[in-house]
C-alpha cells in the first residue's frame, strides 16, 4: 500500500516512508493512495481467529514487499500482548472493548503497532526519534509502547502541568530510550513544535524525527484492525445491517473504520458520537465546516473544535459525496443524556460504560432503529470506565475496581527538561541528551 498526501502532488511513498516522515513535505496529511480489498481474506478468518494472528496475516498483505510474514508475526506479537473484547449485550447491540492496553484507552492500539512496526523496520537500517506532544494519558501510552525499543529515542512533549505515569528507569539519562521534556505553554505549543521539528528538515533528518501522535499514519491504519476483528467475531450471528458507533473527537477512530469498509469490511454505516461539541456534524450533512467556540464536557476526549483528522475525512467526501452521506451518521449526546445511558446500561445489560463510551451508546440507541430495526451495532467502548470512578459511581450508583495499571497513571514525575516553547530550544534540549 502506498501513501499520498491529502494536498500536494507529490509522488505516493511507501508505508514506510509515511510513518517515518509522518507529515507529507507539501503540506497536507497522508492517506493511502490505493486501497486493496482484502474480503477474500478475513471472510476466511472465524470467531477462533486471535487478534495477533489477524494482525499478522492482515500485515503483510498491506506492507507487501516492505514487511515479510515472519516480520509481522513479530511486529504482532510484540505489540498485542491485550486483545481488545466483544461482548454481545442482545439482539441489537454488541460492544467493542478497547480498554486492556497499558493506559486503559483505545488509543493504545495504535501506538503500540506503530512502536513495533517501527522497531522492526529499522532493524535493518538505522535510527528514528519519535517526538509527540502529549495530553492526558498519552504520553503514558507513548512511553509504555515505546520503552525497550532500541534504535527508536522517544521525546513526549508536555504542556504546562503534571507529568503521571512515567518510569524514570526509561528515561535516557538512565540508559532508557525516552526523553520526556515539558514546554512552558500549552498543548496546542506542543503540537506545533512537533510539526515545526519534522518540517526543519536538516535536524529531522540528522536525528530522524517523525511522530507518534495520531497524524502518523502508522499510528492509524492498524486501528482499522479492530474493527475487522469485531466483524470476524460477530458476523455468523449477523442478520440485518451492521453499524459501528464511534465516539468521536479528532475523528482517527472513525476514519480508521472507514479504511476497515475500503478494505473490504462488509458494513452498512458508522454513527459519529461526538458530544456537545457537534459543529462537524454540519460536514458530515453536507454543509461547511465551520468551527465553534469550545464547550467542556464530561467526555472531554469528544471536545474538540476543528479535528485534527479533518483533511483526511474531507477526501473520503471528495471521492464519493453520495455514497458518504449514507456511510457516516451524525450524532449529539448531551452531559445528561451520557449519564442516562451509562444508568440504563448498567441496568439493562449489567456493563460499566465510561462517558465517551456513552456517548457512543447513546448514539447507536438513537439512530440503529431508524436505519434498521433488524440490524446489529457495534458500540466501541474507548476509555476503561475505571478511568472516571467517580462519574461511574455517580451514573450507576456502583464502585467499581480499578485495575492495577491504572492506579499507575497517577504516580507523578519531573521531566528531563523545561523549556520555552521555541524551537530552538527544543531542539537543544534533545541534541543535549546525546
Ligand atoms: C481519544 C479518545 C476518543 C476520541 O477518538 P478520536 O480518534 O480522536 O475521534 C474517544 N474516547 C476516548 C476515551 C479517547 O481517549
Amino acid at each position: 500500500m502506498q501513501f499520498r498526501s491529502t494536498r500536494s502532488h507529490e509522488a505516493p511513498v511507501s508505508f514506510k516512508e509515511a510513518a517515518l516522515r509522518c507529515l507529507p513535505l507539501g503540506g497536507g496529511l497522508y492517506v493511502p493512495a490505493s486501497v486493496m480489498d482484502m474480503r477474500q481474506v478475513f471472510l476466511h478468518m472465524d470467531s477462533e481467529t486471535s487478534y495477533p494472528e489477524l494482525v499478522s496475516i492482515i500485515t503483510p498483505l498491506l506492507l507487501q514487499g516492505e514487511l515479510n510474514p515472519f516480520s509481522a508475526s513479530r511486529v504482532a506479537e510484540s505489540a498485542f500482548v491485550f486483545e481488545p473484547e466483544l461482548t454481545q449485550l442482545d439482539e441489537r447491540f454488541s460492544l467493542l472493548n478497547l480498554y486492556n492496553g497499558p493506559t486503559g484507552v483505545f488509543k493504545d492500539f495504535g501506538v503500540v503497532f506503530l512502536a513495533a512496526v517501527l522497531e522492526e523496520l529499522l532493524k535493518s537500517s538505522g535510527r528514528s526519534m519519535v517526538l509527540s506532544a502529549a495530553r492526558g494519558d498519552t504520553g503514558a501510552s507513548i512511553a509504555a509502547a515505546f520503552r525497550n525499543r532500541p534504535g527508536v529515542t522517544t521525546v513526549i512533549l508536555y504542556p504546562s502541568g503534571p507529568i503521571r505515569a512515567l518510569d524514570p528507569a526509561t528515561f535516557v539519562p538512565n540508559g532508557g530510550n525516552i526523553i520526556p521534556i515539558q514546554v512552558r505553554g500549552t498543548f496546542d505549543d506542543c503540537q506545533r513544535l512537533v510539526a515545526e521539528t519534522i518540517t526543519d528538515r536538516p535536524f529531522a533528518e540528522r536525528y530522524g524525527v517523525t511522530s507518534a501522535n495520531a497524524i502518523n499514519v502508522g499510528r492509524l491504519i492498524p486501528q482499522a484492525f479492530y474493527y475487522l476483528y469485531a466483524f470476524t467475531k460477530i458476523k455468523k450471528s449477523l442478520i440485518g445491517d451492521l453499524y459501528f458507533s464511534v465516539p468521536s473527537g479528532n475523528f482517527g477512530n472513525l476514519i480508521a473504520g472507514l479504511y476497515a469498509w475500503k478494505f473490504g469490511m462488509p458494513v452498512n454505516g458508522f454513527f459519529a458520537a461526538m458530544n456537545a461539541n457537534n459543529a462537524f456534524g454540519d460536514f458530515i450533512k453536507g454543509k461547511v465546516f465551520a468551527p465553534r467556540p469550545l464547550i467542556s464536557t464530561k467526555s472531554p476526549a469528544l471536545d474538540v473544535t476543528e479535528p485534527s483528522n479533518y483533511e483526511r475525512l474531507a477526501s473520503f467526501y471528495d471521492e464519493a459525496p453520495a455514497v458518504m452521506r449514507n456511510m457516516v451518521y451524525p450524532a449529539s449526546v448531551s452531559d445528561a443524556a451520557t449519564l442516562d445511558a451509562m444508568g440504563r446500561a448498567y441496568k439493562k445489560y449489567g456493563v460499566f460504560l465510561n462517558p465517551h463510551s456513552a456517548v457512543a451508546f447513546a448514539a447507536a440507541e438513537e439512530l440503529a432503529p431508524r436505519l434498521d430495526p433488524s440490524g446489529h451495532t457495534v458500540i466501541l467502548a474507548t476509555g476503561h470506565p475505571a478511568r472516571e470512578t467517580s462519574i461511574v459511581r455517580e451514573a450507576t450508583g456502583q464502585a467499581i475496581k480499578v485495575p492495577y495499571n491504572l492506579t499507575l497513571l497517577h504516580n507523578q514525575c519531573d521531566p528531563i527538561a523545561l523549556i520555552d516553547p521555541h524551537l530552538d530550544a527544543l531542539e537543544g534540549a534533545i541534541a543535549s541528551c546525546f
